[in-house]
């Protein structure tokens, strides 16, 4: 499998993309996230096209604020039909009523491994984890470290949010640091300030995570 950054910054970023990760594998173009940044990028990077399921962790808009428009184009333009999963999309689809649209959206029956899990992020809103390909753990956004989990222990390449602000909902990093160093070196930290890249490379090389997600970015899985 192949795993690209398309984005790995956080929302009100000036510059920079939402956190959200293209893997291919097989016959199926997974997205993981599709923040209101998103779909233009891969309209730009020609992905469009290729993508046969949307997956996403939650619905704050930096993480889901394109996943509709992205499905209008895959069926309303160009006829296909899509997967989607990851946390319940039925308040964004409230938003689409266009006839025969909902009906070409696939929830279940996945042709790919998929198991998601729930984690805490913001109040009231239902947050997951997505562990795709049972190679793949990226966390979208959770308040606590997921690298003390069995699907972080199972991953090859694990994309979890990091802060390095105590008492933001995002994984602390320096909580983050207490994991053991073989999970630590398959972690790479996503869903930060563009301005805070330099601290954050500082951090991740003294803790001895992978490193820092950038848009862009391909790893082979
Ligand atoms: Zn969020």
């Amino acid at each position: 499998m192949q795993v690209e950054i398309i984005g790995a910054n956080s929302a009100l970023a000036e510059e920079g993309l939402n956190s959200s990760l293209l893997i291919r594998g097989g016959d199926h173009v997974i997205l993981a996230d599709c923040g209101y940044n998103i779909y233009p990028r891969l309209q730009l990077l020609d992905y469009v096209e290729d993508i046969t399921a949307v997956l996403l962790s939650h619905l704050h808009q930096d993480h889901c604020g394109s996943a509709v428009t992205l499905l209008e184009d895959i069926v309303l333009t160009q006829k296909r039909s899509v997967y989607i999963g990851g946390t319940d999309w039925t308040p964004l689809l409230h938003a689409c009523e266009e006839p025969g649209f909902i009906s070409q959206l696939m929830t279940d029956n996945y042709p790919f491994d998929l198991e998601t899990f729930s984690v805490p992020h913001g109040k009231g809103m239902d947050c997951r984890a997505l562990f795709i390909g049972g190679k793949i753990l990226y966390s979208g956004d959770t308040a606590i470290s997921l690298l003390d989990t069995p699907q972080a222990q199972k991953a090859s390449l694990i994309v979890h949010d990091a802060t390095l602000h105590c008492g933001i909902p995002h994984a602390y990093l320096k909580d983050m640091a207490n994991a053991p160093a073989e999970i630590k070196a398959k972690t790479i930290l996503t869903h930060y300030l563009p301005q805070n890249y330099k601290k954050m490379a500082e951090a991740a090389r003294e803790y001895g995570f992978k490193g820092v997600a950038r848009a862009g970015d391909v790893f082979e899985v």
